[in-house]
């Protein structure tokens, strides 16, 4: 249950289902419960619960997947940036083994590979899943919904300096720009370049002002914004 590899096919049907006319009582608002599930959502649930009755997982091990992956926010990728920033050695061996130097802050990543991509002065590092919605999530969470848009997949790729600019962030032309297109197997956190103005903050002050967007790459932190 956790590839993210679902496709994610949103078309939930919201028009009235309740075609029990003049039966003699009165029609009720639809209830929120009465949401009509998608055919994915009827699969999801079915296969949830075909698991728990085979015993294969218990109901409570569902529930407390879900909440840890709930709790995890892009404050952890953050944390890691920080460190890469205070420690050459530690931003070594995040370059070198991502899922490593996560892990030994507390963040486990699990069944992928995290590659970590630094922008400097020269190289710009933005990230994509053309396909679906590939996602760090087990550093930064859930993806915004942006970023499974299919507006953003096939933009970033053929024009990502106009969609940068989207985001606010003009990138000067002399600095190159690199997509990389993420899969099942290969997620990808981009480490922002340390602002300037920041030599005074400590690992913790520079966690708080690393932002998702920026490990995203579709915005750079600016000097001054903290
Ligand atoms: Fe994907």
């Amino acid at each position: 249950m956790s590839g993210d590899h679902h496709h994610h096919h949103d078309h939930d049907h919201d028009h009235d289902h309740g075609h029990d006319h003049d039966h003699g009582h009165a029609h009720s608002p639809p209830q929120p419960d009465d949401k009509v599930h998608s055919y994915h959502q009827i699969l999801s649930i079915a296969l949830k619960e075909l698991l728990i009755e085979k015993g294969v997982v218990t109901a409570a091990e569902v529930r407390s997947f879900i909440e840890k992956r709930d709790s995890i926010t892009p404050a952890h990728g953050a944390k890691v940036v920080a460190r890469a920033w205070v420690d050459p050695a530690y931003r070594a061996r995040l370059l070198e083994d991502g899922n490593a130097a996560a892990a030994e802050l507390g963040f486990p990543i699990t069944g992928t590979k995290l590659v970590a991509v630094e922008n400097t002065a020269d190289t710009h590092n933005v990230v994509v899943c053309t396909l679906c919605s590939c996602y760090p999530r087990d550093l930064l969470g859930l993806p915004p919904a942006w970023y499974k848009s299919r507006a953003y997949r096939a933009r970033v790729v053929r024009e990502p300096r106009a969609v940068l600019r989207e985001f606010g962030t003009d990138l000067p032309d002399d600095v190159a720009l690199r997509v990389h297109d993420s899969t099942a197997d290969i997620r990808f956190l981009v480490v922002p370049q340390r602002p300037g103005g920041t030599q005074d903050l400590d690992e913790e002050a520079l966690a708080a002002i690393v932002t998702r967007d920026s490990m995203i790459g579709v915005a750079r932190l600016e000097e001054g914004a903290h």
